[in-house]
């Protein structure tokens, strides 16, 4: 996990990998949820509809809706028995194969994490704040690529859309997992600006716009989460952390406990700030504009 992965070869592509249509309790058809997000001008999309078998265990292909510019992905919300509060766990498998078999009566959240790796997927840890998820409850998924550091619908409908707290003390127990950024839109309130979708995306560091290209660097980590702000360049190099961004108010490095450096200025668009006080732990980059909307890099290892 290094932050030159945002400079590697290619350009940055927007998706959403959270996002759930008709066919399980989504509002909209995949064909309409294909085309709003064209619209908006999203280069890739997952539709991960709830697989669980009162919606049939849906794996939804919308790959003959997609309109000319927008890239599907296969992959569903997968839940299983049972998380710290006795409730179903919900986590986001964004690349499964078509005929991903149903969970076995008695497979657990740990066993159908593993199952959904092992078949390719890139797993990420669904709302956590939500879900109210405690340390012990992410120990049991220790493979994870990654966990929601911000799920808009969570915030529109139940104020508990973050992940960054859940997402510092997994760091902070050494463990190496990323921050995602996701709408999990189900199209209930479509009127702007309190419509649960086009809140929360992740932009992709890669040489095409193609499923294997896109999954491939989400693995690897190649990619930022934002509400608005977007990374340009983000460089380290003796010592410091060079970035350059879209204009912003804040760019902020944290670390464990409350180390943190920071620079503040009327649209900012670089800053160079040094790495020393995280030497040998994690640190990760916040971007904050001025209307207080955020990008999160991911995690590395000065
Ligand atoms: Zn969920
Ligand atoms: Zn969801």
């Amino acid at each position: 996990m290094s932050i030159n992965h945002l400079n590697k070869p290619g350009r940055f592509w927007k998706g959403n990998l959270h996002t759930h249509s008709t066919k399980s309790d989504g509002c909209m058809s995949p064909a309409e949820i294909c085309t709003a997000y064209r619209d908006e001008g999203y280069h890739f999309l997952c539709i991960s509809d709830h697989f669980l078998e009162r919606f049939n265990w849906p794996i939804t292909d919308a790959t003959q809706d997609a309109p000319d510019g927008l890239i599907l992905l296969r992959g569903a919300e997968v839940h299983a028995p049972a998380n710290s509060h006795d409730e179903l766990w919900h986590l986001l498998a964004v690349g499964l194969p078509a005929g991903f078999a149903p969970p076995l009566a008695d497979e657990d959240a740990s066993q159908l994490a593993r199952r959904c790796l092992a078949e390719g997927a890139f797993l990420t840890i669904a709302h956590p704040e939500w879900s109210g998820l405690t340390l012990d409850d992410a120990a049991a998924i220790p493979e994870a690529h990654a966990v929601e550091v911000y799920n808009h619908t969570s915030a529109v409908h139940a104020a508990r859309g973050g992940g960054s707290y859940y997402l510092d003390a997994l760091l902070n127990t050494g463990r190496r997992i990323n921050a995602l950024a996701s709408d999990d839109a189900h199209f209930n309130i479509v009127e702007r600006p309190m419509a649960d979708a086009f809140g929360g995306w992740v932009m992709v560091r890669a040489e095409a716009n193609t499923p294997v290209a896109i999954l491939a660097a989400l693995k690897e980590g190649a990619y930022y989460s934002s509400r608005g702000p977007d990374f340009e360049t983000v460089r380290q190099s003796g010592g410091f952390l060079e970035i350059s961004c879209s204009p912003v108010d804040h760019i902020t490095i944290l670390g464990r406990g409350s180390r943190v450096e920071r620079i503040h200025g009327k649209g900012m668009t670089d800053a160079k700030l040094p790495l020393d006080r995280f030497n040998g732990d994690w640190a990760r980059v916040v971007l904050t504009d001025t209307n207080g909307a955020q990008a999160w890099s991911n995690p590395f290892w000065p």
